[in-house]
């Protein structure tokens, strides 16, 4: 591991913070807790934690000796000062002389010593930093720390490699107990460089954050050169297999067995090292073993789902394979949850759903409600399969007990860390075609705004690169009237997403000509884009929805013109007219499969067809302003992209309605329903 400390970016950091009126401590403490923070080797998406002892005057003018420690909801790895709450440090100390808190208290009480209320809640092993008297203290979850913590020689080989300098503690849960433990074996010890906390952690300290950083990795190096010169024994795998069933299948089966009582998104990942390590042949006995350090049990559940598909060779046998093995899965969590809960009867059952399913011969899937959350997810299971089979190839994995890794998974400071919010769309995949024109765009903000993961297509390449780079949608150039395009697009869905819940068929195109007179090209084209795109686009997406078996929702963008036709606009009406009938078709042969099918019918939208040119002419040739055309409609208002955004969320959330055609126009009674 690379020292990356550098006295030149640490004074541009000094530097650049002091225009913002941050202390040279807190800075300093901000550069190193990056750098530890980058590397994925020492921490994990939130995972450690760091401290600077500092002084600070409040706006009473009294300084107050306290600590800066990082907060609850901050990333080491791009912290910044608003990510060190500042707690005072006479009170903490005070704490630690009591025998026993609750966690509840401790937080209160934290926060209630904090010299900005409005900061983040203080790290839960704030207590932990606060024993310790060196300015700068930094603790991560090192990897090659836990591949000798989590062994039965652990205790052996630590004592050989770090002596007296760090004193090593047994496994305790976190929190205020932990503290009193660190506290009293810290003021035993004299010349301490660190800690090391069986199957947890490395906590190391000095008076400079160079020296407490060198301290870190000085001791992660010394463990990897020990593990690097360790007889390594060959783990045998499984025969390498191409797994016969088709991707989308796959994902969709797993997708809808997990999805029956909450949404998840199912992000899929693989490589060759990652298959050789689900691979091995004893996986199950070294997964289920445990968690390598206790956060991760957030994460990833205690143990994951371990499947091997290699003989299924038709959907049906898959999906009642992996029905059995996930209610297997769910059973075993509902035991486990049981046992450890028996007598406390505290707490409420997580979801019973695995959070990491491996595949032999395949890859990963990991769960989450949002993409971001099953992303992070697969990133601490995957570091940690790496951890344990490094262990079982020296010598054997061993995890805290199962009631200590119970502990910690319902501990109510673990469960604060995940983001609860909730909208009403979480966990829903949604395509829009023709996502970059304005009603496309409004739309997949407003089913974004509401909590969905939104994908954006469009067949206009540089539209769709420049929504690339904002990065506000995942976005993809196809043109919808090719099957094979839009086939190759849901396939990329599928293995970052898992699935798809909703489809906002939207693309379409007008093309003005006498009735009579329109070239055949022409009119094709028109029934291409505005008809067999939508009929593509809807029944390609319907495999996938039939195969989850969980509903499903297809929305088309029609238009009045299929039943209040306008002069010229012949091959537009009658193609639309022709989408009508399909929507509706959708709805009575799919209703079945719990999957609705609806329409929107705008008119008079400023912006996508109806460019401000064109909105002129129109004006023009009834005598009206612009202003005057765009609202001559029965509610006297002009209608935006965002009116039809609404109408198709609106048809999204009404879960009892299916073949309804939902008119956005102000009110223009000749293209009203009847
Ligand atoms: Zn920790």
């Amino acid at each position: 591991m690379k020292n990356l400390f550098d006295q030149n970016n640490l004074k541009k950091i000094i530097f650049n913070f002091k225009k913002i009126g941050v202390t040279r401590d807190l800075a300093e403490r901000i550069y190193t807790s990056r750098l530890l923070g980058s590397n994925p080797n020492l921490v994990l998406h939130g995972g450690g934690n760091t401290s600077v002892k500092s002084q600070i005057k409040d706006i009473d003018n009294i300084t107050h000796d306290i600590i800066y420690i990082k907060g609850s909801g901050s990333d080491l790895g791009n912290i910044d000062q608003k990510g060190f709450p500042a707690v005072k440090m006479n009170p903490l100390l005070k704490i630690m002389e009591k025998n026993f808190i609750t966690d509840e208290q401790m937080v209160h009480y934290l926060r209630k010593n904090l010299i900005d209320i409005a900061s983040p809640n203080p790290s839960v092993e704030t207590l932990v930093h606060a024993s310790i008297k060196e300015k700068f203290v930094d603790h991560t979850h090192s990897n090659a720390i836990l591949k000798i913590t989590d062994r039965p020689d652990g205790l052996k080989v630590l004592n050989k490699l770090f002596g007296k300098n760090f004193i090593i503690i047994p496994y305790v849960m976190p929190g205020y107990l932990l503290s009193k433990k660190v506290s009293e074996l810290y003021k035993q010890n004299k010349d301490l460089k660190g800690l090391i906390l069986f199957r947890h952690g490395i906590f190391t300290f000095a008076d400079t954050a160079k020296a407490s950083y060198d301290r870190m990795i000085e001791a992660c190096n010394k463990a990897e050169k020990y593990l690097k010169n360790e007889k390594i024994k060959k783990i045998n795998t499984i025969k390498s297999k191409k797994i016969e069933l088709g991707f989308k299948d796959i994902a969709a089966t797993l997708r809808g067995e997990l999805c029956s009582k909450r949404d998840y998104i199912l992000n899929f990942r693989t490589s060759s090292k990652l298959v050789s390590m689900i691979n091995s042949k004893n996986i199950k006995d070294y997964l289920n073993k445990g968690v390598v350090t206790p956060d991760h049990v957030i994460r990833t559940k205690p143990t994951p789902l371990i499947l091997n598909i290699d003989n299924y060779i038709n959907s049906k046998d898959l999906k009642s394979y992996i029905s059995k093995e996930v209610a297997k899965f769910k059973k075993n969590y509902i035991n486990y949850f049981n046992k450890f809960n028996k007598g406390k009867n505290l707490f409420r059952i997580l979801d019973s759903v695995p959070q990491i399913i491996l595949i032999q011969n395949l890859g990963m899937f990991s769960i989450g409600r949002t993409l971001k959350e099953s992303i992070v997810n697969g990133d601490v299971s995957e570091s940690s399969i790496h951890t344990i089979i490094e262990i079982e190839e020296r010598s054997k994995f061993k995890s805290i007990s199962k009631k200590d890794i119970f502990d910690v998974e319902y501990w109510s400071l673990e469960q604060a860390k995940l983001n609860k919010s909730e909208s009403p769309l979480t966990g829903k995949v949604v395509l829009v075609t023709g996502g970059t024109g304005t009603i496309g765009y409004s739309t997949a903000q407003k089913f974004k705004d509401n909590g969905a993961e939104v994908i954006i297509i469009d067949k206009d390449h540089k539209k769709i690169i420049k929504e690339s780079k904002k990065a506000e949608f995942e976005a993809f150039t196809c043109d919808v009237t090719s099957r094979k395009e839009f086939s190759n697009v849901l396939s990329k869905i599928s293995i970052k997403y898992g699935g798809i819940d909703i489809l906002i068929s939207n693309a379409g195109s007008a093309f003005q000509s006498p009735i009579a007179e329109i070239e055949d090209k022409d009119l094709r084209d028109s029934f291409d884009i505005n008809f067999f795109s939508h009929q593509i686009a809807a029944s390609e997406c319907i495999k996938i929805m039939k195969t989850q078996n969980n509903g499903g929702c297809l929305l088309f963008n029609i238009s009045k013109q299929a039943i209040n036709p306008g002069k010229n606009f012949g091959s537009y009406g009658t193609s639309k007219a022709a989408l009508l009938a399909l929507c509706k078709q959708y709805a009575l042969e799919y209703g079945q499969y719990g999957i609705r099918s609806n329409g929107v019918n705008a008119d008079r939208i400023l912006g996508g067809m109806l460019t401000k040119q064109l909105v002129n002419d129109r004006a023009k040739a009834r005598n009206t302003t612009a202003e005057g055309y765009l609202k001559g409609n029965l509610l006297k208002q002009s209608v935006d992209p965002s009116d039809v955004a609404d109408a198709f969320f609106n048809l999204a959330t009404s879960k009892k309605t299916t073949a309804a055609i939902l008119t956005v126009d102000g009110g223009n009674i000749e293209a009203s329903l009847r």
